[in-house]
Order: C-alpha cells, then sequence, then structure tokens
C-alpha cells in the first residue's frame, strides 16, 4: 500500500539507514522462493521496527507470526542486553530457513522460536513481556490481544500489523470478508480500551501503537 507517491516512497527509502547484507538476502531469498513475499516487513517497516525497539528498550519480546524471520531479526536489534526474543509461527516448512538466519544474523542465542499454533503456545510461555508484536492470522488479533494482554507489563508495548489492510478497513461493512472485519473489530476495540494509548500509525499497511498504562 503506497500513502506517498512513487517518488517521495524513493526519498523516504534513500534517506533511511539501509537494510543489513542477512537482511537484504534474507529479503531477496524470501522473494525467490516462499509463498506470500508481501507478508515481509520489508525495508522501511523493519527500520522502523528496529527503531521502536531501541526505544522501548525491552528485555522480553514476544511476536506472533515469524514468517521468514525479517521482522524478528529487526527487533532483536533492540533486545537489551541478557534478554529474550520469543517468536511463534505454525508453518513448520519455514523453521530451517528461519534458524539459519538467525544464526547468520548472530541472534540464536537470544532466539527461543516456537513451531505450532500461537493459540496453543502463547499460555505455555509464563514470562511478562516489555513488548508484543501480533502479525499473525488476522482472525485471532483480538485473540492473541485478549491473551497476551495480562503477561505484557505495565507501561509496556503491544504493536499490532496490518491494520489498514490494504485500505479495506474502509469497505462497507456489509461487504468486508473475515479476515478484514477482524481488523476492523480489532481497531474499535482498541480504541475502546480506556487500559490503553494507542495511536495508528499510517506506515506500509498501518502498525497499531498500543501503550498499557
Ligand atoms: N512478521 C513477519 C510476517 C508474518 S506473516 C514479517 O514481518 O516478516 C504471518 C505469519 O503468521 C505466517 O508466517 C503464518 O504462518 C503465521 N501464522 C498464521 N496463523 C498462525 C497461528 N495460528 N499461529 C502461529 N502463527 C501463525
Ligand atoms: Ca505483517
Amino acid at each position: 500500500m503506497n500513502f506517498l507517491s512513487p517518488e517521495l516512497d524513493k526519498y523516504v527509502a534513500e534517506h533511511t539507514e539501509p537494510e543489513s547484507e542477512t537482511l537484504q538476502k534474507l529479503n531477496r531469498e524470501t522473494n525467490a522462493k516462499v509463498l506470500y513475499p508481501q507478508m515481509l516487513a520489508g525495508h522501511l517497516q523493519g527500520r522502523m521496527l528496529s527503531m521502536l525497539c531501541h526505544m522501548i528498550q525491552p528485555k522480553q519480546i514476544l511476536e506472533i507470526g515469524t514468517y521468514t524471520g525479517y521482522s524478528a531479526i529487526c527487533l532483536a536489534e533492540g533486545l537489551q542486553e541478557g534478554g529474550t526474543f520469543h517468536t511463534i509461527d505454525i508453518n513448520e516448512e519455514l523453521e530451517e530457513m528461519v534458524k539459519s538466519y538467525f544464526v547468520e544474523a548472530g541472534i540464536s542465542d537470544k532466539v527461543r522460536f516456537y513451531i505450532g499454533n500461537a493459540l496453543e503456545i502463547i499460555p505455555t510461555i509464563d514470562k511478562t513481556f516489555d513488548l508484543v508484536f501480533i502479525d499473525a492470522d488476522k482472525e485471532n488479533y483480538i485473540n492473541y490481544y485478549n491473551m497476551v494482554f495480562d503477561k505484557v507489563r505495565t507501561g509496556g508495548y503491544i504493536i499490532a500489523d496490518n491494520v489498514l489492510w490494504n485500505s479495506k478497513v474502509l469497505q462497507d461493512a456489509k461487504k468486508m470478508d473475515a479476515e478484514t472485519r477482524a481488523i476492523n473489530a480489532f481497531n474499535k476495540k482498541i480504541q475502546a480500551d480506556l487500559r490503553v494509548h494507542n495511536v495508528l500509525f499510517p506506515i506500509r499497511d498501518g502498525l497499531m501503537l498500543i501503550r498499557k498504562s
């Protein structure tokens, strides 16, 4: 999704720190070999996630939806010394590729990579998180939010990706497919939740930034 003209997009990319060689390679390999490569966070959003993470300085991060590990590597850049990055994906076919990139990025000793359904795995992780990144199946965004809420410390953050869903959130409610309805319901729930501060940040496909007060 483009909010800016192609010229401005290019200008923004040219004035945003480049991806590391490892991330560039992962981006290319995902596009060449993996289904749905548009799911990968990419240069601008990846740098944004890294920047946000450096600002938050989390010690415990949970990511729901690893895919090929691009956003994981970006987020892990901001992890505090001695911290742990937990990431979950249901797609076991990507396990080998993801693990090899975690090694190449030098983060494999701080990552715990869970393969399976996040709905089943989240309750088994007994940790308090400073940051949770929600980026798996859209129908379950509200379930993930409810499941992680008590595991996020007061003052901690939840970030959810794709909350503009390629502008489909603007569709007539009757025309929305299940994913669009779920994303829209998620956004409305967050907006109405008095326990949090939130801003819908219009970068790429939309990031909902949520701070638990
Ligand atoms: N965060 C990644 C992209 C994630 S794409 C990036 O920015 O690079 C969404 C991922 O969610 C897919 O890899 C998919 O396999 C995973 N997923 C879908 N349903 C899931 C579930 N129930 N539990 C865990 N992962 C799930
Ligand atoms: Ca995403």
